[in-house]
């Protein structure tokens, strides 16, 4: 029988679903020419209306103009009031009729189209307070919009209704507060480090709010009331500012330039491509043409999100997976959305925030690379700072790091008048061993000749390589005697501790110059007079220390 699900979908106002009503509606995609209600009405009562089968409708971008109808049965004894709450704020134009016994009990036009639109309701659509007298109403929706065609329908008690736009105020309380914040938070640390990946990242998160701002009806409802033309495009050019600073930060955060010139040009074209097409159609004042770039470009922007990623952690770039983890949630909520907006997914409140949790989520982790890309620079000035103070093949201090450290404990001596002695050591023979053996095993012979002066100074003793194979010990509390002693022990265990080579070992010996802090004396001094005696010990023989006193005990003697 034919009146059964014609009765099944007529709606019981005492019994109204707390959902979309779309499997309750009927509907007809209007061709050719702009049709009247009695026409519709006509058509309707003809049977030329089709069944909805979801419970949002979706027509997709560039749709037709669409007729909604939706009967309804007061079956109490006084008029019910109810909240209508239909579409999604970016529906060009809505027409409302509500019908009683062949008379039209209201109509109501709106639609971010008409610049007197009314009833914008942010982030939940166009509500309308309705009233139905008692018995039966018809309810007529005439939807055009160029914008996607998402068609969500409810009715609510106001209560209901003003429960639902609380919680929309909680929650773009929650993502604008939090985008905000994070957005203040990197401003003020290029303001303070310079780096733009903090700036380009900001821009991101700015460009995101503003888009989110414009699709939601937020923009609409109190930043540029009636502004139909703004209005039309600004979503859409948004929506492709938005993916464009996303590539822009990935370029940066990957460093493409340096690491990957070739992506960072197809990048670049892309975003080209993307702004000049919508320029292009802004030109043309061809809203259809935007709508269709932006959902494109969007979509195409989220694929090349996921493909940086993993060129990212394929080439093992630094905080590679941390990118990857982020562009892949923020492109699953973006894919979400989109897809849902266009009519490839059910539309669903999740499906409809799925690209903000999914932009938070974003947001977090690429804040967390951010922090951990300020600590893995730290690491790297820090160790260069430290490269630059040592010696690359022996990793002693080098001549440089030296001067600043006994300058140190120079000072320290001379202010509490305490001995300070300095030992300087040149290998003999040396070039010996780079002739016979090459220049490498010359070089394990620095590094073990090091290693073995390393071992045996004393702690707080400084030591560092003066050049070539000469070497430079700063002995703080010392007096000549002792560090005589000192550089003698290390002649000693020179001869006792052979260095082994590939073709077997050799003996290393070495000439010690050996010299005191005296009162007058500058550092500058106290190393030349070391170097002084280390001639001296060359001039008489090599591997022998020589050594102040022993000039003292030659005079002596001569004298
Ligand atoms: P002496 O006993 O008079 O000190 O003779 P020597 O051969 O040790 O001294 P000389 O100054 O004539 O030669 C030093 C050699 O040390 C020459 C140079 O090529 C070599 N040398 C300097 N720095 C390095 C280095 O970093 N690695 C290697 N393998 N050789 C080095
Ligand atoms: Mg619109
Ligand atoms: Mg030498």
């Amino acid at each position: 029988m034919r009146s059964d699900p014609v009765q099944a979908k007529v709606l019981q106002l005492t019994d109204v679903p707390a959902q979309s009503l779309g499997t309750r509606v009927d509907f007809l995609v209007e061709e050719g020419q702009p049709l009247s209600l009695a026409q519709a009405q006509a058509l309707q009562r003809d049977g030329s209306f089709h069944q909805g089968e979801h419970p949002t409708l979706n027509f997709g971008i560039g749709a037709r103009p669409v007729w909604v109808h939706l009967e309804l049965i007061n079956p109490s004894d006084k008029p019910v009031a109810m909240r209508l709450l239909a579409g999604v704020t970016w529906i060009d134009q809505l027409d409302a009729f509500v019908v009683q016994t062949d008379r039209i009990a209201a109509h109501w036009q709106t639609g971010d189209a008409r610049a007197d639109g009314d009833g914008l309701a942010p982030a939940l659509g166009y509500s309308l307070p309705l009233s139905f007298g008692v018995g039966r109403s018809d309810l007529f929706l005439r939807v055009a919009s160029i914008d996607p065609m998402v068609l969500p329908v409810e009715l609510l008690s106001e209560k209901m209704f003003s429960e639902r736009q609380r919680r929309m105020g909680y929650i773009y309380g929650f993502i604008y507060g939090f985008l905000a914040a994070l957005c203040a938070y990197n401003l003020l640390l290029f303001a303070g480090l310079g780096e733009r990946s903090y700036l380009y990242y900001s821009l991101y998160l700015i460009s995101f709010i503003a888009a989110n701002l414009a699709y939601s009806g937020h923009g609409l409802a109190w930043l540029w009331p009636g502004q139909v033309l703004f209005q039309r495009y600004v979503i859409l050019v948004l929506m492709v500012v938005f993916g464009a600073s996303g590539l822009l930060f990935a370029s940066r955060f990957l460093a493409l330039a340096e690491h990957a010139p070739r992506a960072l040009k197809r990048v670049r074209w892309f975003c080209g491509l993307g702004l000049g097409a919508m320029g292009l159609c802004l030109l043309a004042g061809s809203q259809l043409g935007a709508a269709l770039v932006a959902f494109s470009f969007l979509s195409l922007f989220s694929v090349g999100m996921i493909l940086l990623g993993v060129l990212a952690v394929r080439k093992g770039w630094e905080l590679g997976r941390y990118f990857l983890a982020a562009a892949l949630f923020g492109a699953l909520g973006a894919a979400l959305t989109t897809l849902a907006v266009w009519g490839w997914l059910p539309f669903t409140a999740s499906t409809y925030h799925a690209v903000e949790a999914g932009v938070i989520i974003e947001a977090t982790l690429l804040a967390l690379a951010l922090a951990y890309q300020m600590r893995y620079h730290q690491r790297i000035s820090l160790r260069a700072e430290q490269l630059a103070r040592l010696d690359p093949l022996t990793e002693l201090h080098n001549r440089r790091a030296f001067l600043e450290l006994a300058g140190m404990t120079w000072s320290l001596a001379e202010r509490g008048d305490r001995p300070l002695s300095l030992i300087m050591i040149d290998i003999d023979h040396f070039k010996q061993i780079n002739d016979q053996h090459g220049h490498e095993a010359g070089d394990r012979v620095l590094v073990e000749f090091a290693r073995l002066l390393d071992r045996q100074k004393r702690a707080g003793d400084i030591l560092a390589r003066w050049g070539g194979e000469e070497f430079i010990l700063m002995l703080p509390e010392t007096d000549l005697a002792h560090a005589t002693a000192l550089a003698e022990r290390l002649r000693l265990s020179l001869s006792t501790s052979p260095l082994p080579l590939r073709h077997g070992n050799v003996v290393l010996a070495a000439s010690f110059g050996v010299a005191e802090r005296t009162r007058q004396s500058r550092l500058e001094d106290l190393i030349g007079a070391a170097d002084i005696q280390l001639y001296q010990a060359k001039k008489q023989g090599r591997n022998r220390v020589s050594s102040t006193c022993s000039i003292s005990v030659l005079r002596q003697s001569s004298g």
